[in-house]
């Protein structure tokens, strides 16, 4: 039997990684035994992500990173894969939102939105698939959102974007689950993040409305992403792909 949750000697890239739910996923994937690549614009804030699971036992890198750019994103994975030998996990999980009412976008903000939330997971997803294919295995996570579900009347390339996102899952899963490579997506519920803080002060009411709406009763913390990116990444998932799992403390069933 495979360790199922042991990710001993397998090294993940986490865009995204420097902070919120990208870098509770990058604690559980180090705390599993992955040495984890942190990737992100802000290098004191990647350097920091990183030392702070060092801190705590784990083996960590950092990269910089724009996922808005194809070259950088390339760029990214044959760092990590010189610097670590592989690649054996990536987690697509940069992200930004802008809110306005649909009428008010212009297009170079419609496009950020997509580039960065969507045409990275590509872009990166497609610039690992050498390493994987060549080493037989492998494993993409995306982070997905309750918009790659319902709709939102401040967030329309947001919505766009994170419904485009499982699509594209689906659609990976299919093309290389022969050559032994999961594709799948988290979607993460309200959590208590640094996109959120600035959501609550751009949508009145929004916080007392998530209280409210969420059958556990309190928003999610990025703690609540380790256990299903470790499961996601490890052997105990080798049959599931082209899913979407909601990580929402009941919020996309509550009726
Ligand atoms: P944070 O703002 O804490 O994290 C966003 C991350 O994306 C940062 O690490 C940031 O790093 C990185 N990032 C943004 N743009 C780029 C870029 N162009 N290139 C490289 N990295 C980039 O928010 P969250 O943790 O909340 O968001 C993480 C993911 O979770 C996003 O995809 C978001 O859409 C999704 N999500 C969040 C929800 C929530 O309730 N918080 C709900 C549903 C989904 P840097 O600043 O260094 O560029």
């Amino acid at each position: 039997m495979k360790h199922l949750f042991d990710l001993s000697g397998k090294v993940a890239i986490v865009t995204g990684g420097n902070s919120g739910i990208g870098l509770g996923m990058a604690t559980g994937l180090a705390a599993a035994g992955a040495t984890v690549v942190i990737a992100g614009r802000n290098s004191e804030k990647n350097a920091a992500a990183a030392a702070q699971i060092q801190d705590v036992g784990g083996q960590a890198s950092w990269l910089d990173v724009d996922v808005q750019q194809e070259a950088s994103c390339q760029a990214m994975v044959s760092r990590a894969a010189h610097r670590h030998g592989r690649v054996d996990i990536l987690l697509n999980n940069a992200g930004i939102n802008i809110r306005k009412p649909p009428q008010d976008y212009t297009l170079a903000e419609w496009n950020q939105v997509l580039q960065t939330n969507l045409t990275s997971a590509f872009c990166c997803s497609q610039a690992v698939y050498p390493e994987f294919k060549k080493q037989g295995a492998g494993k993409i996570i995306n982070t997905g959102s309750m918009m790659s579900i319902f709709g939102a009347s401040f967030a329309t390339p947001y919505a766009a974007s994170k419904g485009g996102l499982v699509q594209m899952t689906r659609a990976m899963a299919c093309a290389w689950a022969a050559d032994n490579i999961q594709v799948n997506a988290i979607l993460p519920g309200w959590i208590d993040t640094a996109l959120t803080r600035q959501a609550r002060i751009d949508v009145p009411g929004l916080h007392e409305r998530v209280l409210d709406r969420t059958p556990a009763k309190r928003w999610g913390v990025p703690d609540d992403f380790a256990g299903v990116a470790v499961f996601l990444a490890g052997a105990a998932s080798d049959f599931l792909t082209g899913t979407a799992i909601p990580v929402d403390g009941g919020y996309s069933v509550q009726g």
